[in-house]
């Protein structure tokens, strides 16, 4: 007989619409328009050290993304900070991730949301799963994906909604050619961010990343980086950015939450720099860390 043994700190709390459970027992309806539309938003936070980083940060875009799809989550975000915060307390974790995800809530299956009365909150405290360290030594290799970013007129993207199906398609497309991300244009062909990173060039000492009117998200590490390249007398652009612009840039790296800042060495295999990280990149890089 196999006994399975758990200690404390193992088992994963999940609080779900106002109860913990443990990983297996925790479950929202099928009912919830969450499931059944893509009807929500989320965030991915990190924990560094016992300290959840830009937690205020994080809260803000929840409101905001929620606030844009008329969803009122029903609490403040004094309110969702504590419980943010509780959750990790709970689980007993110092470094990690937290998945906090807000659902229209149950409803019925007619796509009408007015049949959702409640919210629904669902907060994971996990383990957190990054690329490998070798990336981010020697840098990362990505491909330009087929698959469109959702377009500012189908919705601000900087809405941080459920809705990741092109996304998922990309990763898919991205692994199908060795690839762990890849990057994603608009409808006009220009480029807007990865799958679930904010993307950097370097050209000739200037900073630049696509403006959120092309369609990127928002990225928390974004602003970082461009809150840092100031500190480093860096100028630094929000613009247009082409896939010329990209190929030919000095240096390329991505940003996200997970991700961290990532240097990028190949794109749809051409080289940048050479096939090696950038200095400027290795210098955010480390500006990045002593900022957590
Ligand atoms: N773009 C997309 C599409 C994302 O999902 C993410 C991850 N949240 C990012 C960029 C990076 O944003 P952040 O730095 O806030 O994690």
């Amino acid at each position: 007989m196999i006994m399975i043994l758990k200690i404390k700190g193992d088992i994963e709390l999940i609080y779900v619409n106002g109860k913990f459970y443990e990983k297996e027992e925790a479950k929202i309806s099928v009912y919830d328009h969450g499931l059944l539309y893509g009807d929500g938003v989320f965030e991915g936070i990190r924990i560094y050290n016992g300290n959840i980083f830009k937690l205020k940060e994080h809260v803000k875009r929840i409101f905001q993304s929620s606030k844009a799809i008329y969803l009122d989550i029903g609490i403040s975000s004094d309110e969702m900070i504590n419980l943010i915060q509780k959750c990790v307390e709970k689980n007993n974790k110092k470094n990690g991730y937290i998945r906090v995800i807000i659902t229209r809530g149950e409803g019925s299956l007619g796509i009408d949301p007015a049949k959702s009365k409640k919210s629904g909150i669902i907060i994971i405290v996990d383990d957190i799963n990054v690329y490998p360290d070798v990336y981010y030594e020697k840098g990362m290799k990505i491909i330009t994906s087929t698959y469109r970013r959702i377009p500012v007129s189908a919705f601000d993207v900087r809405i941080k909604s459920l809705n990741y199906l092109n996304n998922v398609l990309a990763k898919i497309e991205a692994k199908r050619n060795n690839c762990l991300e890849a990057l994603m244009l608009n409808n006009d062909g220009y480029v807007v961010e990865c799958t679930v990173d904010n993307i950097f060039i370097v050209k000739n000492n200037i900073l630049k990343t696509p403006g959120t009117c092309y369609g990127a998200l928002e990225g928390i590490t974004r602003n970082i980086v461009l809150e840092l390249s100031k500190e480093m007398d860096l100028k630094s652009e929000e613009t247009l950015i082409s896939r010329f612009d990209v190929y030919t840039a000095d240096e390329v790296f991505l940003t996200g939450t997970a991700a961290e800042i990532i240097p990028v060495i190949s794109v749809d295999d051409i080289d940048i720099n050479d096939g090696l990280p950038g200095g400027i990149t290795k210098n955010i890089m480390k500006k990045f860390k002593e900022s957590i």
